[in-house]
């Protein structure tokens, strides 16, 4: 039955791993509830703990390894790299150097060979299945040289394992010794370290399966990556993952005021404690301007399923492109703008004379583009 199985290629190690934890928590956590009555006091400290390594540790994930050391969204002072690196080794998810080269390869090959956790190789191959087996070829970490100048992830990477042991599976019960004796030690044991690594596991596991397969596309359809404020809850924020995608160094994933992204919140309040600097945003025109070219595209391939593609005038279809390029013009002129005073006010350096009639050269092409619109627009109806 098994002679075919490719024994050889499993990565026992991790798999072991990910089928005790699963099974000590969903054979646990019912056992612990029925074996011992606990008191409302107790209930409510266990909960706690639950709930609080929950949080740290999936945002270790998501505001450390993913947006700052992944991305390098933003730049962190040591106490916030120092917490993300311990809370996030107690995620068991592998070192921070290990997960951003991965991450790094899923964004480079998105959907192709070369992504870890390429979607179209299956669900369950994306959620879980490329961690199972050793895989071939096994992807180089030649793609995070800046993370291994960085001695805090360099300590992490060297020992990921004992960290998280203790961090994740040692001090929880121990305090729950302290406050309980031997019954609160077990319960933080089942649910602050077993039940709480698979919950955390799944949630990141769902942004490599279902934010690949669940939600809207509404900045590129060309690739899987989607959004969905449904993942975003569960997954701190990383649900809108075609933005994501699309704009990799934003340190927001949620651009929308009514998105919930609360990693971002989180590096903005970093930010005002002076712990976090350096936040990057994608200008606003640059999101606006993916956003129509999405929809134009949609449109058309709305038109083309219609057999109406044959039918429209010519001369809408190049006044259309025409729209588009001088749109893009008007965007990338005012990004290099920003880019021109940003980069002045961060150098603290007042701006030439020379600097202030090329600027000003700058705002008449763009008030010139906008008047040739103007026509475009009027040919377009
Ligand atoms: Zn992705
Ligand atoms: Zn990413």
């Amino acid at each position: 039955m098994f002679n075919n199985f490719p024994f050889h290629r499993v990565n026992w190690k991790t798999s072991l791993f990910l089928i005790f934890t699963t099974l000590f928590a969903l054979v646990g956590t019912p056992w612990y509830f029925l074996a011992f009555e606990l008191t409302t006091q107790e209930l409510i400290f266990q909960l706690s703990w639950f709930f609080f390594f929950c949080v740290a540790t999936i945002m270790s994930i998501t505001l450390g390894y993913h947006r700052l050391f992944s991305h390098l969204s933003f730049k962190a002072k040591w106490p916030v790299r120092l917490a993300t690196l311990v809370f996030g080794a107690a995620s068991f998810e592998n070192s921070c150097l290990s997960w951003a080269s991965d991450h790094r390869h899923h964004h480079k090959n998105c959907d192709h060979d070369g992504d870890p956790y390429d979607i179209s190789r299956g669900f369950f191959y994306a959620h879980v299945g490329w961690l199972l087996f050793k895989l071939d070829p096994m992807p180089l970490q030649n793609n995070v040289n800046d993370l291994k100048k960085d001695k805090l992830v360099m300590w992490q990477n060297k020992w990921v394992h004992l960290i998280g042991l203790i961090v994740g599976l040692v001090i929880p019960p121990i305090v729950g010794y302290l406050f309980f004796g031997a019954q609160g030690a077990l319960g933080m044991l089942i649910l602050t370290g077993f039940l709480r690594i698979v919950v955390v596991m799944h949630c990141t596991f769902f942004i490599n399966s279902l934010c690949h397969t669940i939600g809207k596309r509404p900045y590129n359809s060309d690739n899987s990556a989607r959004d969905s404020g449904i993942m975003a809850v569960f997954t701190c924020g990383e649900g809108y993952h075609n933005y994501h995608h699309s704009f990799q160094h934003d340190y927001r994933n949620g651009v929308k005021p009514w998105q919930f992204d609360p990693t971002k919140w989180m590096i903005w309040i970093l930010s005002k404690l002076g712990l976090a600097s350096n936040l990057r945003r994608v200008p606003q025109e640059k999101i606006l301007l993916a956003e129509m070219r999405e929809a134009q595209r949609l449109i058309e391939k709305k038109r083309e399923n219609a057999g109406l593609n044959q039918d429209a005038p010519q001369e809408a279809c190049a006044a259309r492109q025409r729209a588009e390029e001088v749109l893009e013009g008007f965007a990338s002129t005012i990004s290099d703008l920003y880019a021109t005073v940003e980069k002045s006010l961060a150098d603290k350096a007042a701006l030439s004379k020379a600097k202030l009639t090329e600027i000003e050269g700058d705002i008449h092409s763009v008030v010139r583009k906008i008047s040739q619109f103007k026509p475009v627009l009027a040919k377009a109806k």
